[in-house]
């Protein structure tokens, strides 16, 4: 059984889920993430093939190379090389991203991450997975004076072609990597006996934590905890799910009345318990009168790219693509506005369009308006034109998703306030379950394919219609939300 570097810092965030993929591959959940995951890999090798830039005469391996054949092909008079592999003998596997063969006959390792920075948070350990690779290395027989790891460089703005060397940066971690060596070694062997243990793992750690925590792997390993459990309670501390565990407890209509919560998570219960919804209409009223019509809900469909893709974008900046907005005026009357772009182009007839649309007028409706906000800062800095109007839009943006942060507590939105959480309970008859775009991540992923590899679709047009219907309810849903709480 192999364990690569992915592997080891799976394993140093959860062992068993690293246990789960490696013993029974069929019961681990692939999860709606995974469209995500792909496109990420797409752009990691997007990033590997500048860097290969940077060593014009590299020599690129062939895959799963056994560790004499590599050492065979690293014996010719190259500098560089390109993806050889190596492993040891309990498994550890490695693919270096480029190997450099120094005068003295020690090497330099270099690892690229697509990343604007080195990360060394818990689930990207970019130096520990450096360490991994100099590990196996090291194992195989050969001595690693150096490592370094490649990243984008988060300053850069395209302009032209794009230069590898003001793309990405070069940072030397040898140092680090020689501090953690000896602790990530014993960390390695740890993983390597784990995933072979003969154990039929049932439960697992999280069953203590957050559901920040939790991954995909969680309902396999703890089918006990059904919906409306204390997990879905808001911002819930691990100390309280240990106490609550210790009482016996793991729904959440089980919690005592004299069990301490703050203000949010005690409507939340009294939700629960009761099974209906906690209103607080007289305010909901207040917060909504304050809105000034016409009303414009919102919405935004973005692609960011870890290399940019167009003249005056940085590395990973946000392209918006897509809008929706639904006009509602004083008098009930609907105007709906929309533009999907079809090739990729920076944002201006969009622009254009939502100017043209909305003006400087009334109040912006979105949900969760930090994304919308930030989109607009981004594009203020692409249109110095717009800068006025999309101020406007910002000074003059409402967050619908607050409302039901304390005002409006419903158990069945489980823990959970995103739209595709509310709208079913709000107004039942709009549901996203029958489009054929679910989410902003399908959204994302299906427009960079029609306009990357647009030669894929047999019926281009009606996977535009698609993207357009997702926005549209995202919008849609809104509207109705709003003339719901109205209604109150
Ligand atoms: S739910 Fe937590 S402990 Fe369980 S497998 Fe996932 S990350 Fe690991």
């Amino acid at each position: 059984m192999q364990l690569t570097k992915t592997n080891f810092i799976q394993y140093l965030n959860c062992p068993e889920s690293l246990w789960l993929l490696k013993n029974k591959e069929e019961d681990y959940p692939k999860g709606e993430f995974s469209l995500f995951l792909e496109k990420l890999i797409k752009e990691g090798y997007e990033v590997e093939s500048y860097a290969q830039q940077l060593f014009p005469n590299g020599n690129k391996l062939p895959s799963f190379t056994t560790p004499e054949q590599t050492t065979l092909a690293l014996s010719d008079n190259n500098s560089h090389y390109f993806q050889p592999s190596f492993e040891t003998q309990k498994g550890a596997y490695a693919v270096i991203d480029i190997l450099e063969k120094k005068n003295d006959n020690t090497w330099h390792i270099y690892e690229v991450k697509s990343s604007n920075s080195i990360k060394t948070d818990r689930k990207h350990n970019h130096v520990k997975d450096s360490c991994f690779q100099k590990y196996v290395m090291t194992e195989c027989g050969f001595t690693i004076s150096q490592v370094s790891i490649i990243h984008l460089n988060k300053n850069y703005v395209k302009q032209g072609t794009i230069q590898p060397t003001e793309l990405l940066e070069i940072v030397d971690v040898t140092d680090e990597i020689n501090n953690i060596y000896s602790s990530t070694v014993n960390d390695i062997n740890a993983a390597l006996n784990f995933i072979k243990k003969d154990i039929d793992l049932t439960q697992c750690s999280c069953i203590e934590k957050t559901r920040s925590n939790h991954c995909d792997a969680f309902q396999h390993f703890n089918p006990q905890v059904e919906n409306h459990s204390i997990y879905e309670i808001n911002r819930i501390s691990a100390k309280k799910i240990e106490q609550l565990r210790d009482l016996g407890i793991l729904q959440i209509k089980d919690i005592p009345d004299n069990f301490k919560l703050n203000k949010k998570q005690r409507l939340q219960v009294l939700s629960n318990r009761r099974k209906e919804t906690i209103i607080n209409t007289d305010e909901i009223h207040q917060t909504l009168n304050k809105l000034k019509f016409p009303l414009h809900f919102i919405d935004y469909e973005t692609y960011p790219t870890a290399v940019p893709k167009l003249d005056r974008m940085s590395p990973h900046e946000h392209l918006a693509f897509q809008v929706s907005i639904h006009t509602l005026l004083s008098d009930s009357t609907l105007k709906h506005n929309e533009y999907l772009s079809d090739n990729v182009e920076l944002p201006d007839i969009l622009l254009k369009l939502m100017k043209d649309t909305t003006g400087e007028t009334g109040t912006f409706i979105s949900w969760y308006a930090p994304f919308e906000t930030s989109r607009n800062k981004e594009m203020m800095k692409l249109f110095p034109e717009y800068e006025s109007y999309l101020q406007y839009v910002n000074d003059n943006m409402f967050d619908l998703e607050t409302i039901f942060h304390t005002l409006y507590v419903d158990y069945r939105f489980l823990g959970r306030t995103s739209i595709k959480n509310v709208l079913p309970i709000l107004v039942p008859n709009l549901s996203y379950k029958n489009l054929n775009i679910q989410n902003g991540t399908m959204a994302l992923d299906t427009w960079g394919k029609t306009v990357l590899e647009p030669e894929k679709f047999k019926n281009l047009s009606k996977v535009r219609k698609d993207l357009l219907k997702y926005c549209e309810l995202d919008t849609l849903g809104m509207v109705k939300i709003f003339q719901r709480l109205q209604t109150l």
